[in-house]
């Protein structure tokens, strides 16, 4: 990386500068999270737990006993991935997508999601 070229004063100059450091600084947060997440689903056994399935793109973290949404919304994503491995075969588990609305389904945690459609 190189920054020598910002070094020019002027307040427009500045605000580009700032700018970009709150852009790149956004972008390491979202590149650490995504590592993070990556580690996560390998921790759980990177596939599904019911059905196998192993595409990343559908796999979510559970929260086995359901309801874990009003806890993780209140700390760091890192926090939260932190909290999944230590907890992991306890309290989360991976499902795929599919499994994962079944599941909610079956548990009526959709709260009127599906039966509106
Ligand atoms: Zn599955």
């Amino acid at each position: 990386m190189e920054f020598t070229k910002t070094k020019k004063p002027g307040i427009e100059r500045h605000r580009k500068m700032e700018e970009t450091e709150k852009g790149y600084k956004a972008r390491l947060w979202k590149e650490l999270c995504r590592e993070w997440r990556i580690v996560t689903l390998i921790e759980l056994g990177n596939k599904c737990c019911k059905c196998g399935f192993d595409d990343v793109r559908a796999l979510q973290i559970d929260h086995i006993h359901g309801g874990g949404t009003k806890e993780t919304s209140s700390m760091s994503t890192v926090a939260f991935y932190k909290k999944v491995i230590k907890e992991k075969g306890v309290n989360y588990q991976l499902l795929c997508a599919n499994c994962n609305w079944i599941k909610r389904c079956e548990n009526n945690e959709t709260k009127g999601y599906l039966s509106k459609h």
